[in-house]
Parts: C-alpha cells; sequence; structure tokens
C-alpha cells in the first residue's frame, strides 16, 4: 500500500515500526523479533540505512526479506550524502524491482571527511526532487520537534518540511523526543505555516539506561533532569528499566492522542516486546 493510502484514513491509530541492520550481522534475530512484532498488524516497518551506504547490503538483505518472506509492508530509509547519481538510480531500480512503493527519504548525517565526499546530492530536498523526476515511489521525510542541531533556527528547519510537503512528501516521521511539549508547539507552528501531512511523533520506549544517555548526547534530544533521574533509579536492573521505558512511553503516546496524534513511530531498537506492550496499553 502507498503511504498516501495508509495515512488516508487518518481517524484510527497506525502504528509503525523502525529496524536497523544488526552491527553484529545478526540478522537471525532480528527477523525473529520482526516475526513478533507483526503481531500488531503494523502499518510500515521501516529499515534504516547507513549515511554514505556504509551497510547497504545488510539493509538491503532486511528489506528483501520483509518484503520476501515475512510478507510485511516494509519501507527502506535512504540517505543521499556522499552518493553520486549513478549509485542512487542503481539502488532505486532495485527497490523498485523488489515492488516496494515507498520509501523514507533523508540526506543522512554530513562524514567528518566531507571532501572525500561525492556531492551530487546535498540535502533531502535534492533527493525529493531526484526521486519525483526519476521514480514513482511515495517518499516520506524526517522532521525535527526540537530543531535539527544543524539548523540555523526553528524557523528555517520548519520552512525545510513545507518544502519537503509541497515537493509531493506524503507523510513525515520526527526524530525522537520525550517531552510531547516539543511535538505539540513544532505541530502548531508547522500547522500555521500550512504544513498538513500527518507528522508521526517518534517515540522510544527506552530500554537502557546508558543508552538512553548516548541518545541524548548524540541527537540534541531534550530530556527533562526529572526524567533522567526516574531511568537512573533503575539503572542496574535491565528488567526494571524495561518496565519504566514501557511506562514512560505508554504515558507519553497517550497524552499524544489526547491531542490528536493518530499514528506512532516506535523506535524498536530491534525489540519487539516494549513496543508491544505499550501498544497494548494504549488501545
Ligand atoms: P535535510 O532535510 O536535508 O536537513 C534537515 C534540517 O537540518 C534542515 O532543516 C536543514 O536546514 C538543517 N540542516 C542540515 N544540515 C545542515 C547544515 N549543515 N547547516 C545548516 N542547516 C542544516 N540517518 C541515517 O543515516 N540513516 C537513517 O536511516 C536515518 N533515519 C532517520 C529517520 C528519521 C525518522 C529521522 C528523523 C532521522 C533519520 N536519520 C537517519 C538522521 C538524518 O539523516 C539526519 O538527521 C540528517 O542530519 C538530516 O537528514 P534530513 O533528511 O532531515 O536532511
Amino acid at each position: 500500500m502507498k503511504l498516501s493510502e495508509i495515512y488516508a484514513k487518518y481517524n484510527k491509530l497506525i502504528f509503525s515500526f523502525e529496524v536497523f541492520p544488526p552491527k553484529n550481522g545478526d540478522t537471525q534475530n532480528l527477523f525473529e523479533e520482526l516475526a513478533k512484532m507483526n503481531q500488531k498488524k503494523p502499518a510500515l516497518i521501516s529499515v534504516t540505512y547507513g549515511a554514505g551506504g556504509s551497510n547497504r547490503n545488510t539493509s538491503l538483505d532486511i528489506v528483501k526479506e520483509l518484503k520476501n518472506h515475512l510478507k510485511q509492508p516494509v519501507m527502506p530509509h535512504f540517505t543521499c550524502v556522499c552518493s553520486n547519481k549513478q549509485y542512487i538510480e542503481k539502488y532505486i531500480r532495485e527497490i523498485e524491482e523488489l515492488g516496494i512503493t515507498n520509501i523514507l527519504a533523508l540526506r543522512g548525517d554530513e562524514p567528518q571527511e566531507i571532501d572525500v565526499c561525492y556531492r551530487d546530492f546535498k540535502s533531502a530536498l535534492d533527493l525529493i526532487e531526484y526521486l519525483r523526476k526519476h521514480s514513482e515511489l511515495e517518499f516520506a521525510v524526517a522532521a525535527y520537534p526540537e530543531k535539527h542541531p544543524k539548523a540555523k533556527t526553528f524557523d528555517d528547519d520548519i520552512d525545510v518540511l513545507l518544502k519537503k510537503q509541497n515537493l509531493g512528501a506524503k507523510v513525515a516521521y520526527t526524530q525522537v523526543f520525550f517531552d510531547n511539549e516539543s511535538y505539540y508547539k513544532f505541530f502548531d507552528i508547522c500547522s500555521k505555516k500550512g504544513i498538513n501531512i500527518p507528522i508521526i511523533p517518534g517515540i522510544m520506549p527506552i530500554i537502557s539506561y546508558n543508552q538512553l544517555k548516548k541518545i541524548v548526547e548524540l541527537s540534541g534530544t531534550k530530556i527533562d533532569s526529572k526524567v533522567m533521574n526516574y531511568f537512573e533509579k533503575y539503572k542496574d536492573s535491565k528488567e526494571d528499566t524495561i518496565k519504566a521505558g514501557i511506562e514512560f512511553a505508554s504515558l507519553q503516546c497517550e497524552k499524544l492522542i489526547e491531542f490528536g496524534a493518530r499514528g506512532m513511530h516506535f523506535y524498536t531498537l530491534n525489540k519487539a516486546k516494549s513496543s508491544l506492550e505499550v501498544i497494548n496499553n494504549i488501545t
């Protein structure tokens, strides 16, 4: 199903799950987790893709497995930074030949040694322009309720999202956030600027305190010290951390639903349990 059809009936809850190619190459374990995720009949499973195509083959293998064997609706992420036109063309054809209809179109984080990169595509907007002209794929895009760390201003960042919508993006998935106020404020400003595509909150049920610390450091995501302290309390017990993560994410989703959000994009960290329990709690 195309993104526009999935989100056309945006009056019931729509769930999507994000997974990444495991660094240790243990895709078997991931496929078992994906089979569990299937219990909730997600509208989409999205599969991340390394900037510069660092994990191109594993990412594509997972997409193929989802499409051909697990028979799940799959949306590959695709980053264009450091890629040249031929490389992008080849990947897009491969995706289309698999019968994939949707893609998450991204720039990707620029590596430190940017001068050794191809510069055919400088931003997600360049990739979107390319997809519009050269493929039938529908595309989703990224959005940042707490501003992209490199964007000059919050306003500039939202203007980029508006451009993405005007170029045909069907839906936006947000960067993970833990403070709903950021989403509410972002959503309101987007609406005032004329952005009316679904802006799907990115939810990450916490499963490890150290991982939480790393995410906050890397993405610049805001987190209240009270929340940090709450998870710190459980840091020595994996089981208690997972339980606390499920409780926190469930409450977060309940409030988002009250606000009007109808889609949830779960950053699953390749584990089904927490996201499935959050869904049980909110449905
Ligand atoms: P763009 O839309 O081109 O830029 C995003 C915003 O940042 C724009 O507002 C732009 O103005 C501003 N900006 C970016 N760079 C600069 C700069 N140098 N100077 C000034 N302003 C700047 N990354 C991966 O590598 N693989 C993935 O699979 C992946 N999946 C993601 C999924 C989601 C839902 C999200 C939210 C992010 C994901 N990312 C992924 C991270 C993403 O690639 C980075 O955040 C990247 O830096 C920006 O990508 P973009 O598509 O948002 O870029």
